[in-house]
């Protein structure tokens, strides 16, 4: 059976180890999935990214930072950055390494399930074809060498975005 599952919904609301946010290099929250993560799972999880800003500096394009997932079901929130959509070639890259080193915290941290919105789709202005093309590759290629993660899902919130997923994975 597969490892990857898709579904649509609003990704607050699940119950896996770990959800992903689609945050900013600030982790000061914003509007989209960030806030609704942030509005869902309460001011602690805040707390924890004020904490890393303090140690780090923020969470630069590509990489990713956890933290507690506050009063959400999820037990952690990673928070990850992916790319404003500029038509560059270092965009896909930018989005391989959000969904790859979130995959990667994921692991390091004992999660076994997670679930990723559609990074970068919104705000962010990334093709959703081409996003979605990057993120079930990263994810089809962590799951080959990484036997830990039992389940990823693909938490898609709009219809065009389940679409392109659905079409993907039913192929694969
Ligand atoms: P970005 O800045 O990375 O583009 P956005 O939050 O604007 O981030 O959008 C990323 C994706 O998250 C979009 O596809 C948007 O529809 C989706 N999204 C917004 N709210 C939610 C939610 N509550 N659950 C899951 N996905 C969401």
């Amino acid at each position: 059976m597969s490892k990857i599952e898709v579904m649509q919904g609003d990704i607050t609301t699940l119950a896996t180890d770990a959800i992903v946010n689609a945050a900013n290099t600030s982790l000061m929250g914003g509007g989209g999935v960030d806030g609704a993560i942030h509005r869902a799972g309460g001011p602690q999880i805040l707390e924890e990214c004020r904490k890393i800003v303090a140690r780090q500096g923020g969470c630069p394009t590509g990489e990713a930072v956890i933290t507690t997932g506050g009063k959400l079901k999820a037990k952690y929130v990673i928070h990850t950055v992916g790319p404003v959509w500029n038509g560059r070639p270092k965009d896909d890259e930018l989005l391989t390494w959000a969904y790859e080193n979130s995959l990667r915290v994921a692991v390091e941290n004992g999660v076994r399930t997670v679930a990723f919105p559609n990074i970068s789709t919104g705000v962010y202005r990334f093709p959703k074809e081409q996003a979605a093309d990057i993120a079930i590759a990263v994810v089809q290629r962590f799951l080959e060498k990484e036997s830990a993660l039992e389940k990823v899902i693909f938490c898609c919130f709009d219809a065009e975005n389940l679409a392109l997923y659905q079409a993907r994975l039913s192929k694969s």
